[in-house]
C-alpha cells in the first residue's frame, strides 16, 4: 500500500514537472495589438499586453471597425480581417481582433471583430476598404 502511494506521488511529480517545464519552453504570450513577443506579459481583461499597449488598451476609445464571420469552409474572411489588422499596425495604428465562437447550422463559427481607436475609425475605414470588402 505504501509502495504504491509513493509510485503514485512519484508520477503526480513527473506529470507536474512536464507540464511546468511545457509551460517555460512552450510559445510566449504575444502583445494583442503590436503582437510581439512578451517576456514581461501585463494582464488586461484576460488579454496580454506590452507596456506601451497596456495603456492604450486601457485609455482609449475603442471602436469596432468592423466584424465578421469565418467557419472552416470558409475561412477568407477571418484572412481579410487578419491583413486588414496587419496594414493597420504598420501604420502604427494600434488596433486588436477580438475573437468569439458560435456554434450555428452545425458549424462552429468563427466571429471576429476588428477594433481601432475612435480617433483612428475614419483614416482606418479609407485605408481597410479595398481589403474587407
Ligand atoms: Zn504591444
Amino acid at each position: 500500500m505504501t509502495l504504491a502511494i509513493s509510485i503514485l506521488s512519484i508520477l503526480v511529480c513527473a506529470t507536474i514537472a512536464i507540464k511546468l517545464s511545457r509551460k517555460k519552453d512552450g510559445p510566449k504570450e504575444l502583445c494583442l495589438i503590436c503582437e510581439q513577443e512578451l517576456s514581461d506579459p501585463h494582464y488586461q481583461d484576460g488579454h496580454a499586453f506590452c507596456s506601451t499597449h497596456l495603456h492604450v488598451y486601457k485609455h482609449g476609445k475603442w471602436k469596432l471597425l468592423h466584424k465578421g464571420n469565418a467557419t472552416s469552409e470558409d475561412p477568407e474572411h477571418g484572412v481579410s480581417i487578419y491583413k486588414a489588422k496587419t496594414l493597420l499596425s504598420q501604420l502604427e495604428m494600434p488596433c486588436y481582433i477580438v475573437v468569439d465562437y458560435e456554434f450555428k447550422d452545425e458549424n462552429f463559427v468563427t466571429i471576429m471583430s476588428l477594433m481601432v481607436l475612435e480617433e483612428n475609425f475614419e483614416r482606418a475605414q479609407t485605408l481597410s476598404k479595398s481589403i474587407l470588402n
